[in-house]
C-alpha cells in the first residue's frame, strides 16, 4: 500500500520529530495534540529545526517551503486521523492514555490505516487489543533527535499481520531510517538497556562517585558511547525515563527497575531535562553545565 498521508498523535518531543520527517518524506502529515499549547510547541520546534538547517547551509528555503506545505496542525483528533495511510501515536508512556487513545483510532481511521505506537516499554499487544483491530498495530520505537538518529525499533506482536510488519519496514525506509524487528518484551532491544544504565549513573551521582560530567566522559571516552547516559536522559526527559523505569518494574515484576529517589526528586521539581531548561544539567545556555542537585 502506498503512503500518501499521515497524523501524528502528540506533538511533544517524538511527535514533532516524527511529524518533521513524515513531511520531509513527502507525505502530507497532520500533527495533533490534545493541547493547544503543545501543539503549537510542537509546530515552532519543527520550524526552528528547520531554520537552523538553512543557517547551516544544510536545506535551502525553497526546500523549508515545500516540506511545511506538508505539515497541518489540526486540532481535533478525529479530524486529523479520518483519511490517512498510518497514524503514529507519540503521547506520554502512560497505559491507560495509550489505550484509549488505540479504541479511539479504532473507531476514527481506515479499515485498512496501520496504527502504529512510539511506545518506549509497554505491551504492544495490549495496545493493539484496545484498538479492535490488532493485526493493523506495530510498535514504532522512534529515537531521539527523530530527524537525525537513524534507527527504528519495531515490535511485532503475535497478533500483528505480515502486510502490517512490511508497511512498516517500507514507511522506515522512506522516512531515512534503519530497521530492526524485535519481539513484543517489555523495553525491547534498546530501552531496557538504556534506561537501567541511566539509572545507574543517576545512582553514582548521588553516591559522589564523580561529577555528571566525569561520569558522562568515563562513558563517552571510555566505552565510545556518543554522548554520556546522564546527559542522553537529559535529553530523553526525566519524567519518560522515570515512567519507563515503572513500566518495566510492574512488567517484569523486578525491583531492579526502581528509579532512583534522586531521579523521582528531579521529576517531581518538574527538573525534566533539556525540554524543561534544567534536569540533571542547566541547559539555559544551550549547552550542558554542571549544575547543583536537589
Ligand atoms: P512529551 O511529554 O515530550 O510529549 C507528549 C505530548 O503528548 C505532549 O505534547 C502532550 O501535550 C501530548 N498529549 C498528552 N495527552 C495527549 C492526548 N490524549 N492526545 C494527544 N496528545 C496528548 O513526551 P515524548 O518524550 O515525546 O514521549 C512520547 C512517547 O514517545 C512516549 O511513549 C515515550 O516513551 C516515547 N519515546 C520517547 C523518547 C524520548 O527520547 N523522549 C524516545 C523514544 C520513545
Amino acid at each position: 500500500m502506498e503512503i500518501r498521508s499521515v497524523a501524528v498523535i502528540g506533538a511533544g518531543t517524538m511527535g514533532a520529530g516524527i511529524a518533521q520527517v513524515c513531511a520531509q518524506s513527502g507525505w502530507k502529515t497532520n500533527l495533533f495534540d490534545a493541547f493547544p499549547e503543545g501543539l503549537e510547541r510542537g509546530m515552532k520546534t519543527i520550524d526552528a529545526f528547520w531554520d537552523k538547517g538553512i543557517a547551516r547551509g544544510k536545506t535551502t528555503a525553497e526546500q523549508k517551503q515545500q516540506w511545511a506545505a506538508n505539515l497541518h496542525p489540526v486540532s481535533d483528533m478525529s479530524e486529523a486521523v479520518a483519511d490517512v495511510d498510518l497514524v503514529i501515536e507519540a503521547v506520554p508512556e502512560i497505559p491507560s492514555l495509550k489505550h484509549q487513545i488505540f479504541a479511539d483510532l479504532g473507531k476514527m481511521t481506515k479499515a485498512n490505516c496501520i496504527l502504529g505506537t512510539n511506545t518506549s516499554s509497554l505491551s504492544i499487544e495490549a495496545i493493539a487489543q484496545a484498538s479492535g483491530r490488532p493485526e493493523n498495530v506495530i510498535g514504532m520505537h522512534f529515537f531521539n533527535p527523530v530527524p537525525i538518529m537513524k534507527l527504528l525499533e519495531l515490535v511485532k506482536h503475535d497478533s500483528c499481520s505480515e502486510q502490517t510488519i512490511a508497511f512498516a519496514q517500507a514507511a522506515g525506509m522512506a522516512m531515512g531510517k534503519t530497521t530492526i524487528l524485535v519481539k513484543d518484551i517489555p523495553g525491547f532491544a534498546t530501552s531496557r538497556l538504556g534506561v537501567v544504565l541511566g539509572n545507574e549513573a543517576i545512582r553514582m551521582l548521588a553516591d559522589g562517585v564523580a561529577s555528571a560530567k566525569d561520569i558522562d566522559t568515563a562513558m563517552v571516552l571510555g566505552y565510545k558511547h556518543p554522548m554520556g547516559p546522564l546527559a542522553l536522559t537529559d535529553l530523553v526527559g526525566l519524567d519518560v525515563r522515570r515512567d519507563i523505569l515503572l513500566n518495566l518494574k510492574q512488567s517484569f515484576n523486578d525491583d531492579a527497575y526502581t528509579p532512583h529517589p534522586l531521579l523521582e526528586k528531579l521529576v517531581a521539581e518538574g527538573r525534566l531535562g533539556k525540554k524543561s531548561g534544567k534536569g540533571i544539567y542547566d541547559w539555559s545556555s544551550g549547552s550542558a553545565e554542571e549544575t547543583e542537585l536537589p
